[in-house]
């Protein structure tokens, strides 16, 4: 495990989870993903010194919104309304501590949001760091829009399945509109009128720069290698401008009706909130180096978390790139994807409604799982006997422990901020024979407190000076899997036509 290797304690550091698509609420696969990681080691970048912001908001111009909310005759501004209403729930019900939550289509972010991108874009145009690239783009006959994004259906150039969008769910081709083959509209226009359009594109960063930046970012090899094969495979640049309807207006030029809503302008954004509240230099630029940022993400996630920052931040002089990326693979629910549109894993908002889990409890059980080298499963029956393991783990060492004990500062044994690690810790730490002391809730409150914020800090209440010395509910009891069954959601899946987004 060499994640961690790269944060210590002592310095400021901004994190940034990757910004979740308002098209539904969270489950438990988007948890144990970029939320709860960067939860955990900000936690943890705490207790050793550090201080540590975490920022995030909403991808509102993900063009897939479009269809949820023609297909439930809502404005789109108003479905990413409510589902990143949910969203703040789901994360709060699970401990997610964030100091900034950003919603580009709100009154306070909008205008600044926009400003931003197009400051990003006519700087980026007058550094000569763009190429203009000439593109056939596909309308609709009937109505005069473009077919883009979540409109263009057809069949993979990659691997000649049923695909649509920007990219391919089986394959992950990501593909332009003309190299779609047999294409068509949703609506199921196949004579489309193709226009030819320019829209402003990074250049192709070398290989060998490429290689470079990742090797100083990212700390896993495995991910390393795949933004290479992904950058060998397909032109490594990035684009900035597209010729869709949604989106951030680009008020720079007609190159593009609206600006990409990248993953580096969005951290770019929150960097610029962050900076503008502590009065400091934007952290994603040469001025703002003291401040590290550091960015999680999913593996789905690989190029716009690896490829485009380094080819946007090349394109700029004054731009910085992150300085590490820490990916994850995906978590299964019963060996299966979760997932939105077939409606297969646990959501947290059916979570929120029981009383016999404690959402911390799940938080340890989700680090002791997380996939972030290989893929894992959550399983319903592991996670009770887990759950249950924990419990009695808790009740034999808090009986051992002398009520009334003071809780004093105790400092960290370690500097790694792996949640992995860290629940390891945890668990033999409550397993260890202990003499009844008053050091024993002070080691606890301090190896405890990244993996069960609240939890740890009511059993320090109750058992320090002046509490009741009683176990909080429900860990009093055992969990049975009937508690949990009626929150699994598991579906058959239909044939699936390109649902990107519903993950
Ligand atoms: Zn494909």
């Amino acid at each position: 495990m060499t994640a961690g290797a790269q944060i210590t304690g002592g310095q400021r550091h901004l994190l940034l989870p990757m910004q979740p698509t308002p098209n539904g609420a969270l489950h438990l696969g988007h948890m144990s993903g970029p939320f709860l990681q960067s939860d955990i080691v900000a936690r943890r970048l705490r207790q050793l010194g550090a201080d540590v912001t975490v920022m995030c908001g909403a991808d509102v111009y993900e063009n897939w919104v479009l269809l949820p909310a023609r297909q439930a005759g809502v404005d789109p501004a108003e479905l990413c309304e409510d589902n990143a209403a949910q969203i703040r729930r789901d994360l709060a019900y699970f401990g997610i501590d964030l100091a900034y939550w950003a919603n580009p289509l709100s009154r306070a972010d909008r205008e600044p949001y926009e400003e931003l991108h197009n400051r990003l874009l006519g700087e980026a145009i007058a550094a000569g760091g763009l190429e203009l690239r000439t593109e056939r783009v596909p309308y609709s006959r009937r109505t005069g829009t473009p077919v883009y994004g979540v409109w263009l259906q057809g069949v993979c150039p990659g691997c000649r399945e049923p695909a649509g969008g920007n990219s391919c769910e089986n394959c992950g081709y990501h593909y332009q509109p003309d190299e779609i083959l047999e294409p068509r509209s949703r609506d199921g226009e196949t004579d489309l009128d193709w226009r030819e359009e320019r829209s402003w594109y990074t250049a192709s960063a070398s290989p060998a720069a490429l290689a470079e930046e990742l090797a100083r970012r990212v700390p896993q090899e495995e991910f390393r290698s795949l933004a290479l094969a992904y950058a060998e495979g397909a032109a490594p640049r990035t684009r900035l401008t597209a010729p869709d309807a949604w989106g951030i207006p680009n008020r720079v030029d007609g190159h593009g009706a609206t600006i990409c809503n990248t993953f580096y302008g969005y951290c770019h954004y929150l960097a610029s909130v962050f900076a503008a509240r502590r009065d400091l230099p934007n952290p994603l630029t040469a001025a703002g180096a003291e401040t590290r940022v550091c960015v999680f993400a999913g593996i789905d996630n690989l190029a716009a978390a690896l490829i485009g920052p380094a080819n946007i931040a090349n394109a700029v002089p004054e731009l910085r790139n992150f300085d590490e990326v820490r990916l994850s693979k995906f978590l299964l629910f019963e060996k299966r994807k979760f997932s939105t549109s077939r409606v297969h894993g646990v959501w947290l908002r059916d979570l929120a409604t029981l009383d016999r889990v404690h959402p911390d409890e799940l938080r340890l059980y989700l680090a002791t799982i997380l996939p972030v080298s290989e893929e894992t499963d959550f399983d319903l029956r592991d996670c009770v006997a887990f759950v249950n393991r924990h419990r009695g783990a808790l009740r034999q060492a808090l009986s051992r422990l002398a009520r009334g004990a003071d809780v004093e500062p105790f400092a960290p044994e370690h500097a790694d901020t792996s949640p992995a690690r860290l629940a390891s810790d945890y668990l033999a730490f409550l397993e260890e024979p202990s003499e009844a002391d008053a050091r024993w809730l002070s080691r606890f409150a301090c190896v405890a407190t990244p993996l069960l914020p609240r939890l740890s800090a009511e059993i320090v209440a109750r058992f320090g000076p002046g509490g009741d010395a009683v176990l909080p509910s429900p860990l009093g009891d055992d969990l049975s899997v009937e508690d949990l069954a009626p929150v699994a959601r598991r579906q058959a899946p239909p044939p699936s036509t390109g649902t990107a987004g519903g993950r």
